[in-house]
């Protein structure tokens, strides 16, 4: 006996209306679901001509019995919710019980399915609607559901479907959502007879991540996880050095379903803050488990949006959660050098010829020679003696802060137990004064200077207006500014901090910013732009001569910084090089 209903008129009202099925890959992801929700282990999807021609899902999941053949294609028929209550607390993908019957509506089915303890299959076939009777047939347990020619009676929306290669693409995204939150499931993907896809189940999500997208991808992603209040997040964070032009490559799954949702958004956005570039976006996977009487997932057809009771929660929780990986994780930047086959042969076997020969004797004595002698036992002494943390593996730790040296005036070349940095002097300082900047100014005002003699320029009268409205921001600067007649006024003190920036050009900046800002930012965001260009002006410039003792400082001061990689616009400060790169580059592994 099936297990299905057919659902009364009034959850028919309850369960909003909407198109499921808008193209090839809506189909594609609602079989998948299918599959899924009837405990699947193994799913295999094949589709031809970008699923217009066909789209086949097979699975060896609990199958349907020749009643549920008969019945799972008609409108609103499900086995996955009974009554209103269910509603609330939705553990299946699928519970609307019109995927099917919207498919069966627009294409040509043919659906074999067996159930596990029965010895043979049954086979339906619908043809826009109009199904045959169930039939004998035979395979093995599980459910094949083929959907042949979509939209073939709909001239209009078949029209609108694109080139079999978009469709292809808006299929690989939907396979690739599921694959990626059903890492036990093993999984394969043909396109037109060639095989995409074929993952292994009970797949580590680094390894999924490596084969959907790169393996270049899965190296560059830190990891971390939370659990407060019922609320279980697992993040891979994407180091700054991949970020993308677009969001593409965000995914967040709550319970195993993908969803888009514009607090979550915010909050990877926000926890990114200052270590990529403003236009840039962060590469993110989400897992998000939380209790299922906590959301609702009937705010969408496709599902693909829910609706948080307690928003605020989720984004405070995950926005910590990330935050705080963000801010002790190492994001110095990889020195990307050319693999050494990327060089012809002769110039390696001449670079390492070179290096052999001309090592200097200094060095002789601290790198041995032979090829397996030194590095290894040597490195990883030295790293044991120092806190255990990621961060640690790039500092420049104390013994070696005088192995330094600047170079064209702009870069500061460091040593560092794992091989060497090369840092951007006006971007690292930068970053220092921000922190430096926002530490002070949090809970006081900076602490000023009168100038021996004020400083006045003219302004209009528009700029006399945006200083009047920003008399507390100015105020919290450390800046004095007074009328110095009808359209003249003097700078009477300014931040002791910013001793390094001119006080009338800074000004003028100043109100250039907050003229430019004035609508539409709160006043943190402000503060923030405020101390970017405080930090920017105050710092190092390229080009500019340091003394030992400045660099030293430099360098001390970076040990200090909560994220030293990046500068206040999110660009890096510092690209680290390491012994194997460079052994491997000069051919001496
Ligand atoms: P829903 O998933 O919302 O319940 P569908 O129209 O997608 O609605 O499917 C209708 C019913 O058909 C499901 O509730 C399920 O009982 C059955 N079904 C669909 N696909 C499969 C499958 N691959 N294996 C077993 N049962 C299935
Ligand atoms: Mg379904």
């Amino acid at each position: 006996m099936g297990h299905i209903v057919t659902l009364d008129q009034n959850m028919i009202n309850m369960i909003a209306a909407g198109e499921v099925i808008e193209r090839p890959a809506s189909v594609v992801k609602e079989l998948m679901e299918n599959s899924i929700d009837a405990g699947a282990t193994k799913i295999t999807a094949s589709i031809e001509d970008g699923g217009r021609k066909s789209i086949a899902v097979t699975d060896n999941g609990s199958g349907m019995d020749a009643d549920d053949l008969d019945i799972a294609f008609e409108p609103h028929a499900t086995s996955k919710i009974k009554t209103s209550a269910d509603l609330l607390g939705i553990s299946t993908l699928g519970f609307r019980g019109e995927a099917l019957a919207s498919i069966a509506s627009v294409s040509q089915i043919r659906a074999i399915s067996r159930t596990k303890d029965s010895l043979a299959a049954n086979s339906i076939e619908i043809d826009c609607g109009k199904k045959t009777a169930v039939t004998p047939a035979s395979a093995d347990y599980g459910t094949t559901i083929q959907v042949r020619d979509l939209f073939y009676k709909l001239p209009a929306r078949r029209k609108f479907l694109k080139t079999a290669n978009t469709e292809a693409g808006h299929i690989t995204e939907q396979f690739t959502r599921i694959a990626l939150a059903n890492t036990s499931l093993g999984m394969t993907f043909v396109n037109n007879g060639k095989q995409i896809y074929r993952l292994s189940p009970n797949q580590n999500i680094r390894h999924r991540i490596a084969e959907l997208f790169s393996s270049h991808i899965a190296q560059d992603l830190i990891e971390t996880e939370s659990k407060e209040k019922g609320l279980i997040i697992r993040a891979l964070l994407g180091k700054p050095n991949i970020s993308r032009t677009n969001n593409k490559l965000q995914y967040v799954f709550l319970n195993g379903r993908y969803i888009r949702d514009k607090f979550i958004s915010h909050a990877v956005r926000e926890a990114y803050r200052g270590t990529i570039e403003p236009n840039r976006f962060a590469v993110a996977f989400l897992f998000i488990q939380m209790p299922h009487h906590d959301y609702d997932v009937n705010v969408h057809p496709t599902k693909i949006e829910v609706r948080f009771y307690n928003a605020n929660l989720v984004h405070s929780q995950i926005l910590a959660c990330l935050r705080e990986k963000i801010l002790t994780a190492d994001f110095d930047t990889d020195a990307k050098l050319p693999t050494p086959h990327a060089m012809s042969p002769q110039i390696n076997d001449a670079m390492a010829e070179f290096f052999k020969k001309h090592r200097p004797a200094q060095n002789q004595h601290q790198f041995d020679l032979q090829p397996q002698g030194r590095p290894k036992q040597k490195y990883e002494t030295t790293r044991q003696t120092l806190p255990t943390s990621q961060t640690a593996e790039n500092h420049i730790t104390p013994q070696l802060r005088t192995g330094f040296m600047q170079i064209h005036d702009s870069f500061i070349v460091a040593q560092t137990d794992e091989g060497f940095v090369i840092i951007d002097q006006h971007a690292l300082h930068e970053r220092i004064m921000y922190e430096n900047l926002r530490r002070r100014i949090t809970d006081n005002k900076l602490e000023s200077q009168k100038l021996l003699i004020p400083e006045s320029f003219d302004l209009t009268e528009t700029q006399a207006d945006t200083i009047k409205n920003n008399t507390r921001l100015i105020e919290r600067l450390g800046i004095e500014l007074v009328p110095f007649g009808p359209s003249t006024m003097a700078i009477q003190a300014f931040p002791t901090v910013l001793a390094k920036a001119a006080p009338l050009d800074f000004v003028r900046d100043l109100i250039d910013l907050l003229q430019s800002k004035n609508t539409g930012y709160d006043t943190e965001s402000l503060l923030d732009e405020v101390l970017n260009m405080a930090a920017c002006k105050a710092a190092i410039k390229a080009g500019q001569k340091l003394t030992d003792t400045e660099i030293q400082q430099l360098l001390t001061d970076r040990e200090k910084t909560q994220m030293p990689s990046r500068c206040p616009h999110g660009r890096p400060t510092t690209i680290k090089f390491s012994l194997d790169q460079l052994e491997k580059q000069f051919k001496r592994t």
